[in-house]
């Protein structure tokens, strides 16, 4: 075989210097490549000490964390004599690099068992440091080149059903998913039943809908607010005036003006002389503006922009009566996306279909309020258990075999970071094609729900594999 230098595509490679930037003699690696080496174990792992001379044994590096916090959840590791433990393990290049970006401050930060730096001395806690330097198992600009298209969770980190899983047959792996994912909806339906027991189908709804609409940071004001809505919804007709109510209640009314954006302004001046008029009225109702979450969302996600949706759903009062007739109408599986979002589509709002946030500047191509995401995860999560339940407590089985049938028909959703995990971990694959249906994933992610989060990175008393095994090979009977 031609070495490296003799490869024509090496050269090219190396010439158009596509390849990882870092060479040998620069001082220190990035970051980035010393979380790649560390998720990668290419150490001398047999021989990993930290800064004060205690050994550390790694029974799993953790897993990339993708939501912010420490670089790495749930790893195992040994230090020293101590018993293995689980914690997070977070890579700063120098030592400071804890006090100096906050992480001592930061309760994200508080299970960090192993702080890992490039080199020097380390900071004055009792966390465990671990120099890398000492520790690699090539030099560093050879580890660039091996690792850079390396991405994806290494074979050797993936779960141990991983195996079992991969023996299943394509039918047999989608009949497992779907089981779970049956789980998971019916689950999901039994909870709305218990709720409309207590509140009706309809407010059961819209609870859950706004509670979709919070998407992952903001479900708990949005629950919130829909349980008040008997109260607040009250004489408001209008999409803008059930808006200016929403604002006002959900504490997301801004107190100022831009100053800067004069469609703002004008809508700001409009739903304030709306919301000081009512406000007295509806304070038991008002949501302090400290229980949203606003890092990190994006302005499509922002929930004034949500709070727009569902006043316009609310203003058109026929948003139950639309979706009994989409799901009484007989449809090819191809068009239940597209007609389902028909459904819930906005056609257009004079601010906010051409504004993202009130600070943003006018765009220049309206922007739909509801994107194609959403509306499968409004399909899947919401609308389909509540209809599926509806029907089972009013036994019309026909109905309820229908919905069960576009769900399992539904096409895949968004990936999602638990999905990605799952995917590497359980079934080998960072290819997000690989699920093909919504309740595919949805099966994944209930299981990675019933056996992942109740054992840890090693897979410690999961009985997920054998379970898998046995059902693989089923016993003669
Ligand atoms: S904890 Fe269980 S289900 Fe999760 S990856 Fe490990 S063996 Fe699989």
């Amino acid at each position: 075989m031609h070495s490296r230098a003799e490869n024509f595509y090496a050269v090219w490679r190396e010439h158009c210097r596509a390849v990882n930037v870092f060479r040998d003699g620069g001082s220190v690696p990035p970051e980035k490549l010393l979380q790649t080496i560390w998720l990668h174990q290419r150490l001398l792992r047999d021989r990993l000490k930290t800064a004060d001379g205690r050994s550390v044994r790694v029974l799993h590096p953790g897993f990339v964390s993708v939501a912010g916090g420490p670089d790495f959840r749930g790893a195992v590791l040994q230090i020293g004599d101590e018993p293995p433990v689980n914690g997070d393990v977070e890579i700063d290049l120098q030592p400071n690099g804890w006090h100096a970006h906050g992480h001592d401050r930061n309760p994200s930060f508080q299970n960090v068992i192993l702080h890992i730096v490039w080199d020097g001395t380390p900071i004055s806690t009792n966390l465990a440091t671990l120099p890398l330097k000492y520790f690699l198992d090539a030099p560093p600009a050879e580890l660039a080149l091996a690792l850079e298209n390396e991405s994806s969770l290494p074979e050797k980190l993936r779960g141990q059903c991983s195996a079992p899983l991969r023996e299943l047959s394509e039918e047999r792996l989608t009949e497992l998913l779907h089981a779970a994912a049956k789980v998971r909806f019916q689950n999901k339906a039994h909870a709305m039943l218990v709720r409309a027991k207590n509140s009706g189908w309809e407010q059961t709804l819209w609870e859950n809908l706004f509670r979709a609409l919070g998407y992952k940071n903001n479900i708990w004001p949005m629950l919130c607010l829909a349980e008040t809505k008997p109260q607040w919804q009250r004489g408001a007709a209008s999409a803008f005036e059930i808006q200016a109510r929403l604002l006002g209640v959900s504490g997301l009314l801004p107190d100022d003006l831009t100053r800067a954006q004069k469609s703002s302004d004008t809508f700001l001046r409009h739903a304030w002389d709306l919301w000081w008029r009512d406000r007295d009225e509806f304070e038991t109702c008002i949501l302090p503006r400290a229980g949203w979450r606003f890092h990190g969302l994006r302005p499509a996600n922002h929930p004034q922009r949500r709070l727009a949706l569902a006043a316009h759903w609310l203003a058109a009062d026929n948003l139950v009566a639309n979706i009994e007739s989409w799901c009484a109408a007989t449809l090819p599986d191809k068009k239940l996306l597209a007609s389902f979002h028909d459904v819930f589509r906005v056609e257009r709002d004079e601010f906010w279909s051409w504004h993202w946030t009130f600070k943003s500047a006018r765009l220049a191509k309206p922007q739909p309020l509801l994107g194609g995401a959403r509306v499968t995860d409004l399909a899947v999560n919401v609308v389909l258990p509540w209809l599926w339940i509806r029907a089972q407590e009013g036994g019309n089985a026909k109905f309820q075999h229908e919905v069960e049938r576009r769900f399992f028909a539904w096409p895949a959703a968004e990936d999602n970071s638990v999905l990605k995990l799952a995917r590497q971990r359980l079934l080998g694959t960072s290819n997000a094609r690989f699920l093909k249906s919504a309740a595919q994933q949805q099966g994944l992610m209930q299981i990675v729900r019933d056996f992942c989060e109740h054992s840890n990175a090693i897979c410690a008393d999961c009985r997920f594999p054998d379970l898998v095994r046995s059902w693989q090979t089923p016993a003669l009977t």
